[in-house]
């Protein structure tokens, strides 16, 4: 049985520990200790030291009573974005939130209380169960750092679920995308903007003229594209000769994501040169896309947990990166999971104590599910 109480206290003593990015030294602490009450092998690895963070992945293991089960990871991230210092909580009935001046960081809190207290509950059931490990890791939220630094042979040949995405409770993401940040810089000519403007190349209105003739937003069911900042020139009596644009494209499908991130690439070369300017355009892979479908053990065994707690399996795409795409880049099958929250990375973000007795109930049934899928 999952008892409300100890899941708001868990998810409540995890929101008050302050973890952004680099610095979860404290919550790794605090999670470690949790995982060694639930009789866990518990370990802490040097990727903090890696990335320059005062804390580690934190990874639980215990071997399962089942040597037939499917052995799976459980997995969530310790750190939030900001702001969250000073952290004020508001509680209305169901409703976990804060006063609106900071974050709540159920992105990923409620994953990881979902997974400590669904957990706890299978081994106090004592019922059957196959090798578990859980990984909390780090620095999530600043490009999967802590996932792609994790020694990866820990959990290869095992199945995972990543509990980091928001309502619906046990949604179950069948894919998700890869991205391209895309860094254009424009090299004008500087000159002064009142005496000889004509000697001048202005960057800005070469950046301008590119992002005018861009296809942006929504490009197609698929596919996305944004500019999300841009910086530039000196002053305001200055033709201003560098301007640095900031760009993303992301897809579900690789291909259109090679068309899109093209045709970003080139409008902009082709703008400043017609200009006399030059784009230095550079583009980095951020993370590979995963597709999974109903026949694929790891989403049986999760539509099967989900009936389980009596919740219609509910099959989804999301926009998002996570941990995931790490793991399935590093062939070890993994889908993210929906959890209690909606709102991430925004001061309105709140949990329900409801949806988080649910996940935990869907953590349990996971393990319980697996279990059962042996010689299937
Ligand atoms: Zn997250």
């Amino acid at each position: 049985m999952i008892d409300a109480e100890r899941v708001t206290r868990t998810f409540l003593d995890l929101v008050q520990i302050n973890s952004p990015s680099k610095q979860e030294r404290r919550l790794a602490d605090y999670v470690k200790g949790r995982l060694v009450d639930l009789g866990m092998q518990v370990k802490e690895d040097d990727a903090g030291e890696k990335i320059g963070g005062n804390a580690g992945n934190v990874i639980g293991f215990l071997p399962g009573t089942d040597s037939a089960a499917a052995p799976i990871f459980l997995s969530a991230h310790m750190d939030t974005v900001e702001p969250t210092d000073a952290l004020n909580l508001v509680i209305e009935g169901d409703i976990i939130k804060t006063d609106g001046s900071t974050i709540l960081g159920a992105d990923d809190k409620a994953g990881i209380t979902a997974i400590l207290e669904g957990y706890a509950d299978v081994l106090n059931r004592g019922i059957p169960r196959g090798d578990v490990h859980i990984i909390f890791s780090i620095c999530e939220e600043q490009g999967l750092r802590g996932a792609t630094q994790l020694d990866h042979s820990i959990i290869r040949g095992k199945m995972g679920y990543v509990f980091d995405t928001g309502m619906p409770v046990a949604g179950l993401i069948m894919s998700a995308p890869t991205h391209d940040s895309i860094m254009a810089e424009i090299h004008g000519k500087a000159a002064h903007a009142g005496v000889n403007p004509e000697d001048g190349i202005s960057a800005i209105v070469a950046a301008s003229k590119a992002i005018s003739k861009m296809k942006l937003g929504r490009i197609d069911n698929e596919t996305t594209a944004n500019i999300g900042r841009i910086e530039g020139g000196k002053a305001r009596n200055i033709v201003p000769d560098t301007v640095r644009v900031s760009a993303e494209a992301r897809s579900l499908d690789n291909a259109k994501l090679d068309v899109q991130t093209a045709h970003m690439k080139s409008t902009f070369e082709q703008e400043a040169a017609a200009m006399g300017a030059i784009a230095d355009v550079t583009i980095k892979r951020q993370y590979f896309t995963y597709r999974w479908t109903q026949n694929d053990a790891l989403v049986k065994i999760a539509a099967a947990a989900s009936t389980r707690v009596g919740i219609e399996p509910k099959f989804l795409t999301a926009g998002g990166g996570s941990d995931a795409n790490i793991y399935n880049a590093a062939g070890i099958p993994a889908m993210v999971v929906g959890t209690a929250y909606t709102g991430p990375h925004a001061t309105s973000e709140q949990a329900s104590i409801s949806g988080l007795v649910k996940t935990s109930e869907f953590v349990a049934a996971l393990v319980e599910s697996a279990a059962a899928f042996s010689g299937n």
